[in-house]
């Protein structure tokens, strides 16, 4: 069985702890280009209940993202540890909330079906990953990245176009500078 899924007999003593690697194909974002892992990513979480109805999740969900740097293009990887915190309900414990369903997504509550015997992480994993992987990646803070006219990696290379590329309202600025 997945690490995602957690049979509830296992929670029956009140908590459980659930840790194991899963590939990116499990939580189903195959068709979003822009999440690219190296290797498994690694789950780690705590389940815990007191009334059986609803169950709470901590833990942490760790990966390596892999993209582009945005101005060299260059591969980059980042190691990225991700809190992970929701609950599951069962209608139960549902209706005693009263959330609309707007409400029950901010804060991470998951529905569960009446005849229920497991609980399925996969959903919240996704959404974590959707929320907090890296908006962009960047090989270094001071990545020189393209020369926009010939293409030349500049952090390797250097060209001769750059000086048309001054945007001229920094121009004078640059002027005073020089100046000192
Ligand atoms: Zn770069
Ligand atoms: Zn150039």
């Amino acid at each position: 069985m997945s690490v995602l899924v957690i049979d509830l007999d296992k929670i029956k003593h009140g908590s459980c702890r659930q840790r194991g690697d899963l590939v990116p194909a499990e939580i189903e974002l195959e068709g979003e280009p822009r999440f690219g892992f190296s290797g498994p990513l690694r789950l780690d979480v705590r389940l815990s209940t007191t009334d059986h109805l609803s169950f709470h999740v901590a833990g942490g969900l760790t990966f390596t993202a892999e993209g582009k740097c945005r101005r060299c293009l260059e591969r980059v990887t980042t190691k990225v540890v991700n809190e992970l915190r929701g609950m599951f309900a069962f209608p139960g414990a549902l209706d005693k909330l009263a959330l609309s369903e707007e409400e029950r997504r901010e804060q991470g509550i998951f529905p569960l079906e009446n005849n229920a015997r497991e609980i399925d992480l996969t959903a919240m994993v996704r959404e974590n990953i959707i929320l907090e992987y890296p908006r962009f990646f960047q090989c270094d803070n001071d990545c020189r990245g393209l020369c926009p006219k010939c293409g030349k990696e500049l952090n390797t290379d250097s060209c001769d176009c750059r000086e048309e590329f001054i945007d001229p309202r920094w121009s004078k600025l640059l002027d005073l500078k020089n100046r000192k």
